[in-house]
């Protein structure tokens, strides 16, 4: 067994200690939203207690400091993610907003009638609806690969799909509702080659894995500040220095501007022509605390734990009879899909509330998957490294007890 100390990760994080219906809490949705350390709660305390001011406007004292904590921000995850410049990480208010910038200012004035965008049957509906957009109002369209059934993608289906016609590949690095692995590496090389440029959609990887962007060599990668404990609003969009400078501005207004005319505006240079409006800026002072945190402990450890639950959480789900799991990858990251044969996931998910077991049930956002699997919902339990052994037999005795009460 790992030798991980998670009980002193458990007391930096206020919310794990309350408790749900007279029940200890078994956070199990992590997949969803991350609970915040009590470090990313104190930095944005202290923005708004000692530093708040808006950003990029006042030569005051706090403007400038409001300024230094957001511009920090990206300092901070061009660094987690080994971008090669902070120049190419935009802030956003998370990947939803990240894919729409490449949809609107990326792909919208490069696509023609018969042009495709490939996707996968795996995609959260962030890496789908934007495409489908921008496809309808260009007379393109969007096809996704296939998966097998055990939730891998069938590259060789993948690359397949790779013809002349297709103007933008995208991909997620770790599926939300399987928590498959896919080869992010290998598709970029395959995407470079065809001269098809590529988005990850790295919501899932960000939590559980170091990321390298020029590593995967992909052409955009897009991620969410609230899955790694930094606050809700937060994300971001890093993309090759060439795409930006090509890409005209989506959102128009204030500090995206270089100089405003009626006979013509000029625009700030990449990121900032990206970044119009105020900001979260008090969520984006969380996110060196987030960072922080997961470098003193390390993915190391991180995975190390990680890959202990998820396997204990597996083998004692697999000892009900009647469970199903869904997506059973080689490589998988802790995130357990699964339906229990006779009971709607949503009486099931209502009831495990109730014993102070929050996990999510539905579609989560991949109906596409949903009409793979044919099921229109599944239970899901996605664990953190700060989940406990503990927790899992607690997740399981509350599943049997429910099983029970429903059949
Ligand atoms: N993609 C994936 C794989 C996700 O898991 C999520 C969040 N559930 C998103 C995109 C969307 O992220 P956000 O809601 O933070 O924009």
């Amino acid at each position: 067994s790992v030798d991980f100390d998670v009980q002193r990760v458990r007391a930096d994080f206020p919310l794990l200690s309350r408790t749900v219906h007279g029940k200890p809490l078994v956070y199990f949705d992590n997949a969803n939203t991350s609970q915040k350390p009590r470090q990313v709660i104190e930095a944005v305390d202290d923005h708004y207690r000692k530093h708040n001011a808006n950003v990029a406007r006042a030569v005051h004292l706090l403007g400038e400091e409001a300024t230094a904590a957001y511009e920090n921000a990206r300092d901070r995850l061009a660094a987690f993610i080994n971008a090669g410049s902070r120049n190419e990480v935009v802030l956003t208010s998370g990947t939803t907003q990240s894919m729409n910038l490449v949809a609107y200012s990326y792909a919208l004035p490069r696509l023609k009638p018969g042009d495709a965008i490939v996707t996968t049957v795996m995609e959260h509906h962030a890496n789908i609806v934007p495409w489908q957009l921008v496809a309808a109002r260009t007379g393109a369209i969007v096809k996704a690969a296939p998966i097998d059934q055990n939730g891998e993608l069938i590259v060789e289906k993948f690359f397949e799909l790779l013809t002349p016609d297709v103007k933008l590949a995208c991909v997620a690095h770790v599926s939300n509702v399987l928590g498959t692995v896919n080869p992010v590496r290998e598709i970029a090389r395959e995407c470079r080659k065809r001269g098809i440029p590529l988005v990850v959609d790295g919501s899932q990887a960000l939590p559980h894995r170091p990321v390298d962007v020029q590593a995967i060599g992909c052409d955009f990668y897009a991620f969410t500040g609230h899955k790694v404990l930094a606050p809700t609003g937060t994300g971001g969009l890093w993309a090759k220095r060439e795409h930006l400078q090509a890409m005209p501005p989506f959102f128009g207004g204030g500090e995206m501007i270089r100089e405003v005319r009626f006979d013509g505006t000029t625009f700030a240079e990449p990121p900032h022509k990206f970044e119009a409006g105020t900001p979260n800026i008090a969520g984006f002072a969380g996110i060196g605390a987030a960072i922080d945190y997961y470098q003193s402990i390390g993915f190391e450890a991180i995975r190390a734990w990680e890959y202990e639950l998820l396997t204990y959480a597996t083998e004692r789900l697999r000892e009900i009879p009647g469970v199903r799991i869904y997506g059973e990858a080689k490589e998988k990251e802790p995130v357990i899909s699964f339906l229990v044969e006779g009971a709607q996931a949503m009486d099931m998910a209502t009831l495990l509330d109730l014993e102070g077991v929050a996990v999510r049930s539905g579609h989560h956002c991949a109906h596409p998957l949903m009409q793979f699997y044919g099921v229109p919902a599944t239970l899901r339990a996605s664990l953190a490294f700060y989940n406990t052994r503990e927790e899992v037999d607690a997740f399981i005795a509350a599943l049997l007890k429910v099983r029970k009460l429903l059949m």
